[in-house]
This record gives structure tokens, sequence and C-alpha cells, in this order.
């Protein structure tokens, strides 16, 4: 870490909500603990944090900036302005890779009959912002599979252009613990870590200390 530097991470945190309809919306279950438990490490080690957080009930550590959205292309739209001022990008967020096609003004009316509803792909965060990153800036992304768990991570550490994966499992979800191996660039595992996210948190630190 060079003296006159204070080293900068942006972490994307929590789920987005793609509305329906005016109160109806898709997501997911993320707490926004894992992105939580990164800031304060982060914190710790020395790090200005930026943290842009879907809707969550839990609170984020007092030093870091908090930007709030609530769905995938305003998370997008405000990592976008942060990232290249960053050294550290951490993908902790689940956003929600679905958006419905069209959104009703109206709430929609109850009829009697099933509805269809048409998704579309909402942007990956990650692989737009790591697609454009300087060599100097890190990219971490999270890969929660539930199949060929290993395969599965590292086709997204590739196609994310992630300089690390961390991996884990459904259970991490709204947990207070979690359960990761975290792979470098080219497959290597480089750790498998379970217990509280903090101590996730500060491996992932430790991870990054060797390269910023
Ligand atoms: O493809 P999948 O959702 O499993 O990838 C997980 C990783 O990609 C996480 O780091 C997550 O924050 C990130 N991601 C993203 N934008 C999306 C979907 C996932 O940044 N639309």
């Amino acid at each position: 870490m060079s003296e006159h530097h204070t080293p900068h991470m942006l972490i994307t945190s929590g789920p987005t909500r793609q509305y329906l309809d005016p109160v109806r919306f898709i997501s997911n279950a993320s707490s926004g603990r894992m992105g939580a438990a990164i800031a304060q490490s982060a914190i710790d080690s020395g790090y200005e944090v930026t943290v842009i957080s879907g809707p969550v009930s839990i609170a984020y550590p007092d030093r870091c900036r908090v930007v709030n959205v609530q769905t995938t292309q305003e998370m997008l739209e405000a990592a976008n302005s942060v990232f290249p001022n960053c050294d550290v990008l951490v993908g902790a967020a689940a956003p929600s890779d679905y958006m419905p096609r069209a959104v009703s003004n109206d709430k929609l009316k109850k009829t009697g009959e099933p509805i269809t509803l048409h998704l579309v792909e909402t942007p990956d965060i990650i692989a737009s912002l790591a697609a454009k990153k300087k060599s100097s800036q890190i990219v971490i992304g999270f890969a929660l599979e539930t199949t060929d768990h290993r395969f599965q991570a590292l086709r997204k550490l590739e196609e994310k252009c992630c300089d690390y994966i961390v991996l884990n499992e459904p259970t991490a979800m709204n947990s207070e613990d979690n359960s990761v191996r975290i792979f470098g660039e080219s497959g290597e595992e480089l750790l498998s870590v379970a217990g509280p996210k903090s101590q996730i948190a500060d491996s992932i630190l430790k991870l990054c200390a060797t390269r910023v």
C-alpha cells in the first residue's frame, strides 16, 4: 500500500428489486451481510469504502459511504460512476438476473386466470465493469452454486473477467456464517474458509493485501 494513496474498495451488496407494477417485485433472499462484513474488514484494513446496496434491513458500518439503489440497472449505473476511482471491486450483491419485459404503471388486477410473466435478462454488473478494468484494479466476484460448483465458479471467473472468485452455496443466503472456496485467475484454489462472515471477509482482505 503506498504511503500517500488510501486504497478505495467498491462493494456491491444485497439484492435488487425488479418491479412488475407499483407494488409487486421479484427479488431474492440476499441479506447484505456478506457485503457489510467485507466493508468492515476493508475499513479495518485502511480502505475508503463505498457500498452500493439494494434494499436490506441490516446496517452497514458508519465509516463507509452507502449508495442505496433498487434495481440492477441502478446498481450498474451507480457502480459505473465509482469504479474508475476504486482499487478493488467486490461483487457481493445478488442482483436480480431477470426483469419483467414491461412494467405496469397500474397495479395488475386479478382475473381468476393464470398469468404469464415475460422476463428479460438484466445487465451483469461485475462483467460490465471488469471488462474495462485497469491492470492495477482487482475484481472479486462471488458464485453461488447448487451443482458442478467448481466448474461453474471457474466459468464465471472467466466470463466476468474476475481476478478472484468466491464460491459459496445457498446456505450462505441470509445467514451469519458462510463456507467458501476462493479461486484465483488460473483456476487454482487459494483458500477454503468456513465460519462467521467476518472471518470470510478478513480472508478476502488478506488476499487483496497480497496485490494492492
Ligand atoms: O452469474 P451469477 O449471478 O451467479 O454471478 C454472481 C456474481 O456476479 C456475483 O459477484 C454477483 O454480485 C455478480 N452479478 C452482477 N450482476 C448481475 C448478476 C450477478 O454483478 N446481474
